[in-house]
């Protein structure tokens, strides 16, 4: 029997009746922090055993929204919620050209954390505009950019779940988009032949989702997040008879009841793991992570489905009754930690094969050109990374020495940062592109590394 196959988008109504007599289903309410009303507490009186069970897909976007929604209902992407911004967009973005007008791209940090008022971030962007507007190069289409991203900062924006902004722009082709993150960004401005994405592509790829599955004896909760941002969650209760205590019974009697009553909290663990498997059938997310008490983690760990274990990346400190932003804090500090992990397997990978003479380069006098020749697989960029070069508009080829293009000869031009047009063509090509960060090793390869696929 499914134990919450009811999925509601509309409320409890949609899931009354369809439960067997003794079920108890609890009000859908989302508090102000997205906490479901349904506690352990109170259960219906008298009903034995007493278990509630519900699913319920949630947008949790606040105290002034309800909305739910259907397992794989597209989220909206605006009205103060982050809209989550797929990779095929960002290679949309990536390969958008205004022939020989430049694009302004703008990326401005606006985490509360460190830019507590408006003004901290506004004196920022101050900075960044002034120096853009000098480099603009009387490009008129580029003023009209800059104007208008001011215009839009300074116009005021929900920041209540956006530590960053990407905003890319070219008023003479009347492109206009504003991307705002979960994760703070580097702030900088950049006037380029097409977007640059590399910022943006670092942060949907630390996003990927995540399933939580919390638990303790009687209760259960199931979070995907998606881009930092809560897309689906579920409860399941199985409370346990706590009455037994209260009646006379014998050390033999006790002993009997307390074994159904470890026999039941088994039950629920494996009710709960099928919840958590059942929730990546549905939904699908990369990673996956416990929250319980140790002999419970421990006996979850060990019942998990294979495809729940091959994403299984560890346990979290929280509790079953955490709050939404508790669970979403320590949820964006374990998926910095698991793309930390990544990040150092790659590196790993690179000066191993660079050590064996194999299928890796690094540095950018290295990388650019097995870059045009379409060998790169996976290519590795220190966050931060960022110098001038030469483009070749004849053929595509990036160099760091102009002026003639080791590729054709043809003329080059100058372009303000060429790591970030091998990203964007990196990008254009398919290839994963990695931004990592702190990693010392890759520093010192050159802060550009690539794995070759020939
Ligand atoms: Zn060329």
């Amino acid at each position: 029997m499914a134990l919450w196959g009811a999925r509601s988008c509309g409320g409890v109504s949609e899931l009354d009746g369809r439960f067997p007599a003794g079920w108890w289903v609890g009000p859908l309410a989302a508090g102000g922090d997205g906490r479901s009303a349904l506690g352990l507490e109170p259960l219906v009186p008298g009903a034995r055993p007493r278990r509630a069970a519900y699913h319920a897909a949630q947008r949790d976007r606040g105290p002034s929204t309800k909305n739910r929604l259907k397992s794989g209902a597209k989220l909206p992407g605006s009205g103060g919620a982050v809209a989550v911004i797929t990779e095929e967009a960002i290679r949309e973005l990536a390969t958008f050209r205004a022939g020989d007008v430049p694009v302004t791209t703008c990326y401005l940090d606006v985490d509360g954390r460190r830019m507590v008022r408006h003004q901290d971030y506004e004196h920022e962007l101050d900075r960044l505009l002034r120096s853009a507007r000098n480099r603009a190069n009387g490009s008129e289409s580029v003023q009209r950019d800059l104007q208008r991203i001011e215009d839009y900062v300074k116009g005021g924006f929900d920041r209540s779940h956006t530590k960053g902004l990407a905003i890319f722009s070219c008023s003479a082709r009347d492109f206009w988009k504003v991307v705002p993150l979960p994760a703070p960004v580097r702030s900088q401005i950049i006037i380029n032949a097409a977007p640059a994405v590399a910022q943006l592509e670092s942060v949907v790829q630390d996003f990927e989702r995540i399933g939580v599955l919390l638990a303790d004896r009687q209760r259960a909760r199931m979070f995907v997040f998606e881009l930092g941002e809560l897309t689906d969650h579920s409860e399941l209760l199985e409370a346990l008879p706590r009455d037994y205590d209260h009646r006379g019974h014998g050390d033999q009697g006790y002993e009997r009841e307390q074994h159904h009553i470890d026999e039941l909290a088994a039950q629920h663990l494996r009710h709960a793991a099928q919840v958590a498997f059942d929730v990546l059938k549905e939904r699908g997310f990369e990673h996956f992570a416990i929250g319980a008490p140790d002999p419970i983690a421990h006996t979850l760990e060990h019942d998990l489905h294979p495809y729940l274990r091959e994403r299984y990346r560890g346990r979290l400190h929280l509790c079953v009754n955490a709050s939404i932003d508790e669970i979403r804090h320590a949820v964006l500090d374990f998926q910095a930690e698991i793309e930390r992990r990544k990040e150092a397997e790659l590196v790993e990978r690179v000066r191993e094969a660079l050590g064996a003479g194999g299928k890796a380069v690094a540095g950018l006098e290295q990388v650019l050109p097995a870059l045009h020749q379409h060998r790169v697989d996976r290519l590795l960029v220190s966050a931060g990374f960022s110098t001038s070069g030469w483009r070749c508009f004849g053929c595509g080829a990036l160099a760091t020495v102009g002026r003639a293009c080791p590729a054709c000869g043809a003329e080059m031009s100058h372009v303000e940062d060429v790591v970030e047009e091998a990203v964007e063509e990196a990008l254009a090509q398919r290839v994963k592109v990695e931004i990592c960060v702190d990693n010392a090793d890759l520093d010192v390869l050159g802060r550009i590394a690539a794995l070759l696929r020939y």
